[in-house]
């Protein structure tokens, strides 16, 4: 089966071109972490490469390494941020798998003993959490 085309105009693309805001926590040439806006748990982090792919199948291979790189990065302040017990790393490839956003993303969200995840693209959270979950992270990175 052939898969649809890259579209630049996918929700992510236009966040990385700076048209649409978000709660950015990590940023360097190649790769950029910012907070889902319909988490998963508290500090559900999405880390992108800017190079742009549907997702992991039609990547280039070059992009995974600083891309996984930068995942581990982020798993660690969000772990350290949010004192969680764990850290839950999810990478949905094509509507099938419940891929919803056609960039590539790795969602990273922090977890804790006993306390189950909330629905995938649930419901929205509030502006101002974001923003303090990101000044977390934010914090963390930078310790
Ligand atoms: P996917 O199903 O493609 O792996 O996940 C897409 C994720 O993007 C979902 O968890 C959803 O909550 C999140 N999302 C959707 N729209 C936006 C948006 O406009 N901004 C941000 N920061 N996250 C979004």
């Amino acid at each position: 089966m052939v898969e649809a085309a890259y579209d630049t105009d996918n929700i992510f693309a236009k966040i990385l071109r700076g048209e649409i805001p978000s709660h950015r926590v990590y940023e360097d040439e190649a790769v950029v972490a910012f907070m889902d806006v319909m988490p998963q748990g508290p500090g559900h982090t999405l880390v992108l490469p800017k190079a742009p792919s549907r997702n992991l199948l039609d990547a280039d291979a070059s992009t995974l390494g600083p891309l996984f790189k930068i995942v581990q990065k982020v798993a660690l302040a969000v772990k350290q941020a949010f004192g969680a017990d764990g850290v839950t790393i999810l990478q949905f490839n094509e509507p099938a798998s419940g891929q919803t956003v056609y960039h590539l993303h790795v969602h990273v969200i922090p977890r804790f003993e006993g306390i189950a995840l909330k629905p995938h693209s649930g419901g929205m959270e509030k502006p101002e959490i974001l923003a303090e979950n990101a000044g977390k992270i934010r914090a963390a990175l930078a310790s």
